[in-house]
């Protein structure tokens, strides 16, 4: 069966008999729009990411519970690095006729699992057809107190930068799909990320970080941005990056390839963020409390620019970066699922 034979409103329905209400819903699925109570005193924060088959995921390797779930979470991790509470999202799908409707209500149950993991409520969207590709887009909406709200523009020179996790993980899996490997934690990482809601909000509520932002385009790309908007540089030290016990099974030695992939590899949904020096045993106190790992990688300089150094201190030069949709580079096409062309030096 596929939208065809229960049209659109018939699709609409379906989703909408399988959520429950959520806090602060007053009007959900089923009027022209939803309307939602806000906190008093709390900003709203808002956000969309979209995800696109042949460029976000491949069919062929994904499965439609993890990418529902891996479409939330996306967003999660957004609200995540504002230090925000997620309530309410929107839905908004282009469905081709070669999808399955089993396929679209194994995706949606993905994505209403998460939302139940994070108490966050569906609250409506549009449904349409699409000539060939899937696009599932979705907008969260959250909130918090204006003062705790961390951004990107903060960081300070002396500042420590630290992330949460590892990274490295979630490119590590996505080559090991693209190789033929089908199942296995490494797998996971790539396909159904875990956001860190959890912490951005102890991070926010314990006023720790200076500047925060969630890696989802690569540790150097992503710390580019908080050095961007800060206005201040930064030196990071290879041998402190956190790599996965899985990470270095793969990588007994950490070679270029392997610290190219953990730095520029992206989709992590890890936390980066900076925060002053005075700080750090709090911070890595609150981070015993969460039962999640928190490493100190390096420190933002006044000088502009951002290095990576060896252990013996010599810098490192890694040809890098993240991923940018629509980075000219080299003149190939980009790749069809994420990661793709050099967009950035690391030498800014
Ligand atoms: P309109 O024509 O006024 O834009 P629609 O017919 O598109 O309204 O949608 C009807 C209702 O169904 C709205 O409340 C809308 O938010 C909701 N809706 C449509 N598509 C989705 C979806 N994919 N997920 C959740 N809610 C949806
Ligand atoms: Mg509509």
């Amino acid at each position: 069966m596929n939208l065809r034979e229960i049209g659109e409103f018939g699709f609409i329905d379906r989703i909408a008999g399988r959520i429950v209400s959520g806090t602060g819903v007053v009007i959900g699925i089923g009027d022209d729009a939803a309307a939602v109570e806000p906190v008093p005193g709390r900003l709203d924060l808002a956000t969309s990411d979209m995800l696109v088959e042949g460029v976000h995921f491949d069919l062929s390797f994904c499965d439609p519970v993890s990418l529902g779930r891996k479409a939330l979470s996306v967003n999660l991790s957004d609200i995540a690095a504002m230090g925000g509470e997620p309530r309410h999202f929107l839905l908004s799908l282009a469905v081709p006729p070669s999808i399955p409707l089993e396929f679209l209500d194994a995706c949606v149950q993905g994505m209403l699992q998460r939302a139940g993991e994070f108490d966050v409520a569906l609250i409506g969207g549009d449904t349409c057809s699409s000539p060939d590709r899937l696009v599932i887009s979705i907008t969260l909406l959250g909130d918090q107190l204006p003062h705790r709200i961390i951004r990107r523009s903060g960081a300070r020179p002396g500042d420590r930068v630290c992330v949460t996790g590892t990274i490295g993980d979630s490119a590590l899996g996505l080559r090991l799909l693209r190789k033929g490997e089908r199942s296995g934690p490494a797998l996971d990482r790539h396909l159904d990320p875990m956001p860190r809601v959890k912490e951005g909000r102890a991070l926010a509520e314990a006023g720790i970080p200076s500047a925060m932002i969630d890696i989802s385009d690569g540790l150097l790309a992503d710390l580019g941005h908080i050095l961007d908007l800060s206005s201040v540089g930064a030196r990071l030290y290879a041998d402190k990056l956190p790599l996965s016990t899985r990470f270095r099974a793969h990588f007994p030695v950490t070679d270029r390839e392997s610290l190219s992939l953990a730095v520029a590899g992206g989709e992590d949904y890890e936390l980066l963020f900076t925060a002053p020096p005075g700080k750090m045993q709090e911070l890595f106190g609150l981070f015993e409390g969460l039962g999640t790992p928190v490493t100190e990688i390096g420190v933002i300089t006044q000088e502009p620019g951002l290095s990576l150094l060896g252990a013996d201190g010599a810098e490192l030069r890694l040809d890098v970066a993240g991923f940018d949709h629509f980075a000219a580079s080299d003149g190939t096409k980009p790749c069809a699922t994420g990661h793709g062309r050099p967009a950035c030096g690391v030498h800014r």
